[in-house]
């Protein structure tokens, strides 16, 4: 059991659903990677459902063999990975869940460890991105998404959605902005305004348009000449991909990359630093077949295996 080379004993579909097989512990003695699930999503403001993206993400992670063939790399072998759990949430309060997740990945990081999370609605990249800058200073930032997240407030007054957690994030200093690259958006916005306040707080914009222009290899570059040899967060929000591919997800926007173009533009950032990821927004409910978690847990094992890359380079 959670031993992914003992598939042939006990087969996938059996058992308790672990990322990828791996051991559930909180022991985090040698431990190189947690896989952290956040079930909240009450920051949401149209279609609410990520509280169980973790469990749909696990679940479909079962028939993850453990080889990824175009990165070259065994990912659970090069890295002692566990699956941690999930942070105890408070559906009815957002504060309270910020802080709960501050306080478990601060311990995380500090105890060595990289994190990569499993949302959740995209509000929880805020209390990541600082437990992050704590242990990192300002950070550079891959964000892939179709919308930017940078409104100052989605309902009057209130500060903290969905919507709002890089304008917030840039404010508090976490973001180091010449090093913070937005892939993917498109989509229609209420005015102009909103892809010009992004740019305006320092953000690079390329959008979907931009990236087929530019193609997988131009996006790549592009990513590189802003991110250089730094440590890299990378924050992931699954409706960057198109609907047609992640159906199960809050606030779909039609055109968006297909499953291949996505794992190329991620596999593509193979060399860099990757310090810790989120993969957000994924919304069980308006899934089909489970293909939305399907893809984000390849996604996670992607992310797995750029960091196995970079420990063995
Ligand atoms: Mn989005
Ligand atoms: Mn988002």
């Amino acid at each position: 059991m959670n031993d992914p080379h003992s598939t042939y004993v006990t087969p996938p579909f059996a058992g308790i659903a672990t990322f990828g097989r791996q051991l559930h512990t909180q022991d985090l003695k040698g431990v190189d990677v947690a896989i952290v699930g956040v079930p909240y999503d009450s920051a949401t403001s149209y279609r609410s459902g990520t509280r169980f993206g973790p469990r749909a993400i696990r679940e479909q992670s079962l028939l993850l063999w453990g080889y990824n063939n175009a990165l070259q790399v065994a990912p659970f072998e090069k890295l002692k990975v566990i699956d941690y759990g999930d942070v105890d949430v408070v559906p009815v309060d957002i504060l309270e869940t910020f802080a709960a997740v501050e306080r478990e990945i601060d311990a995380l990081l500090i105890a060595g460890c990289r994190v990569i999370t499993l949302g959740g609605d995209h509000s929880i990249a805020l209390p990541l991105l600082r437990a992050h800058r704590r242990k990192y200073g300002p950070l550079a930032v891959a964000h892939f998404d179709a919308h930017p997240d940078t409104w100052d407030e989605e309902f009057p007054g209130r500060k903290f959605s969905h919507g709002t957690p890089f304008r917030r994030a840039i404010e508090e200093d976490l973001i180091d902005t010449d090093a913070y690259i937005q892939i993917g958006i498109r989509g229609s916005t209420p005015s102009a305004h909103d892809y010009g306040d992004a740019r305006r707080l320092g953000a690079r914009m390329v959008t979907l348009d931009e990236a087929l222009t530019l193609g997988t290899d131009g996006v790549l570059a592009e990513i590189r000449r802003r991110v250089g040899q730094r440590p890299l967060y990378l924050s992931f929000d699954i409706d960057v991909v198109d609907p047609a591919f992640a159906p199960g997800t809050g606030t779909p926007e039609v055109g968006g990359f297909t499953s291949v173009q996505i794992l190329q533009l991620v596999r593509g950032l193979v060399g860099l630093n990757l310090i810790g990821a989120d993969l957000v927004e994924v919304s069980p409910p308006f899934d089909a077949q489970g293909i939305t978690a399907i893809l984000a847990a390849n996604l996670a094992f992607e992310f797995l295996s750029l960091m196995a890359k970079h420990k063995s380079a």
